[in-house]
């Protein structure tokens, strides 16, 4: 693989129990469940999915004294199913008090995300907040600030329009809100910092929900600290618009070296599973060349020289195939992640990119005649041929793995 030509921009370090976002670390994948944390059975099991799935770390809702005693129950049950990864809480409004009276709540949590437009409203705002940081001291836990356009301090927006309305040379209304945006986490760290909470415990982010704007705000905020930044577009939707949407932003960024720990936020489909987040988040980096996590399966889309569905059902099943095995491989073959596997549809491009390719396998396109040659590290191997080439493929593909990444 090719290594990109991108400069991280510098962070400080921030650990959050076994895992590290900023600094050196790669770009960290997170996630966020959709249960009600009260259910801690369900949530556990979701965050178990995500997990497996590969989010590193998963913020679940900590919304109301039920599901703060379900948090503790939830970190022992993944516990019990050797499953390490970090929790982190959501708290809106409520969370001086949740993390004040389940002193278990906020030890089993390893981090602490907060919102400052949602901690409190008037006076109330910098006590609920001065509380939150003096325990996440106490309990040594980092706190993620992050602030949302759609829940900005209002107090903060109005004093920001009254003074813009008074400057000789008012800001445009996007600016304003970038500013407003960026102001409001640079304050709440300050004022973190100020209250005792470790310089190397905060981490930032500003999201927004259009491209433009995210990728705007996020320059000029990783201009004026060095914070490690989460990146997210906040309400990116359904399905295809959410994925390339947030792809998009988060791509920009990336390769500008902005960016130290990501979620995709997808709306998941009815009944769709909620670990396409994960899948998204770690086909943007590996597609992006800044981490590997899967074998790569390279397909052509296919065209009129592919008229029956064998070549596409190849290609899925190929995918599927690696996928499944990724568990066991991942232990057993380090390295195989960088492993790139061809699946092209004809001869016209299919025995140049399977070349290119670690394995790779040219399918007989319409009017071909019916054979299959399969490429191992840019030699022709063998000519597949007959009813069993996806089954043969398969052990090809198996057999070159125990040689390559096997000890
Ligand atoms: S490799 Fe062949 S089948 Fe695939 S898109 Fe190109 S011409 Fe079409």
């Amino acid at each position: 693989m090719n290594q990109p030509e991108i400069h991280r921009r510098r962070s400080v370090p921030v650990r959050i129990g076994p895992v590290t976002v900023g600094g050196n670390a790669p770009v960290v994948v997170q996630s966020m469940t959709n249960t009600d944390t009260a259910d801690a059975e369900a949530t556990a099991q979701q965050v178990a999915a995500l997990a497996r799935a590969g989010s590193e770390l998963v913020r679940i809702t900590v919304n109301s004294e039920d599901a703060a005693r379900a948090v503790p129950r939830i970190r022992e049950r993944l516990e019990t199913e050797g499953l390490a990864v970090p929790l982190i809480g959501d708290f809106h409004f409520n969370g001086h008090r949740l993390l004040d009276k389940y002193p278990d709540c906020a030890a089993a949590l390893a981090k602490y995300r907060i919102n400052p437009g949602n901690v409190g409203r008037g006076r109330k705002k910098d006590e609920q907040f001065a509380t939150i940081i003096e325990l996440a001291c106490r309990h040594d836990k980092p706190v993620r600030i992050g602030v949302n356009w759609g829940s900005l301090d209002p107090a903060l927006v109005a004093r920001m329009m009254d003074e813009n309305a008074r400057a000789a040379t008012p800001r445009d209304p996007a600016a304003l809100m970038h500013e407003a945006l960026i102001s409001s986490a640079l304050d709440s760290a300050r004022q973190a910092e100020a209250l005792g909470l470790g310089h190397d415990r905060i981490i930032l982010s500003v999201k927004m929900s259009g491209v433009q704007d995210l990728i705007a705000v996020y320059r000029k905020l990783a201009a004026r600290c060095d914070y490690p930044l989460h990146l997210g577009l906040t309400e990116a939707g359904m399905g295809s618009k959410g994925i390339v949407a947030s792809s998009a932003a988060l791509a920009v960024l990336l390769q500008e070296g902005i960016g130290d720990t990501l979620r995709i936020s997808l709306t998941p489909e009815p009944g769709g599973s909620r670990t396409l987040e994960v899948q998204v988040a770690q086909e943007l980096l590996q597609s992006m060349g800044l981490r590997a996590f899967t074998p790569a399966v390279i397909a052509c889309p296919g065209c009129g020289r592919t008229t029956s569905t064998y070549f596409q059902r190849l290609a899925q099943d190929i995918q599927g195939y690696l996928q499944e095995q990724m568990p066991h491989w991942r232990g057993r073959y380090p390295g195989v992640e960088n492993l790139r596997v061809a699946v092209m549809g004809c001869v016209v491009n299919g025995p140049g990119e399977s070349r290119h390719a670690d394995i790779g396998i040219s399918l007989p396109g319409t009017g071909e005649r019916p054979v299959a040659p399969v490429y191992i590290d840019g030699e022709k191997d063998v000519t597949l041929k007959g009813e069993h080439i996806a089954e043969e493929f398969q052990a090809i593909v198996e057999a070159y793995v125990a040689r390559r990444y096997g000890s």
